[in-house]
């Protein structure tokens, strides 16, 4: 295992174990529910929309190490930005996990997506990692239409 992909693998343990922006706020304006049951991950994502800002974002549930993980490192990712750029990471993020193992990344402009590169190795946990982000895109834009 190299030293990089072991790097990668504590910040997912780190992120299962203590969840950023976990807790069911006291209000939210939006929220939406995202469910594997496949996996039986099960999360509920609550935000607040300031214009066009993702103000606030916040999940509970519960679900495997995987999905909880990348709902917690999704909401440090989009909290404080706008829709655009929410989407914009999303479809990064998708594109990554639907990407040939074989070809390399870019690294650079996936940033912290990457610590979830070693996902696509295993199919059944893309839907895991997946799970956070399509809730956020129907939060966002009610439409669910890509599918991992
Ligand atoms: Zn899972």
């Amino acid at each position: 295992m190299s030293a990089t992909r072991s790097l990668y693998e504590q910040v997912i343990l780190d992120h299962n174990r203590n969840p950023r922006n976990y807790g069911e706020p006291a209000e939210s304006q939006l929220q939406v529910e995202g469910v594997n049951p496949l996996c039986g991950d099960a999360f509920i994502l609550f935000a607040n929309l300031d214009g066009d800002t993702l103000s606030d974002i916040r999940f509970s549930g519960h679900g495997c190490a995987i999905s909880k993980a990348s709902a917690s490192l999704m909401t440090t990712l989009v909290k404080g930005q706008s829709k655009e750029e929410a989407l914009r990471l999303f479809h990064l993020f998708h594109d990554m996990l639907q990407s040939d193992i074989q070809i390399p990344l870019d690294e650079e402009a996936l940033g912290k997506l990457m610590v979830f590169a070693g996902v696509r190795e295993y199919p059944m946990r893309i839907k895991c990692a997946m799970l956070p982000w399509h809730a956020l895109h129907e939060l966002l834009y009610k439409d669910t239409t890509i599918q991992a």
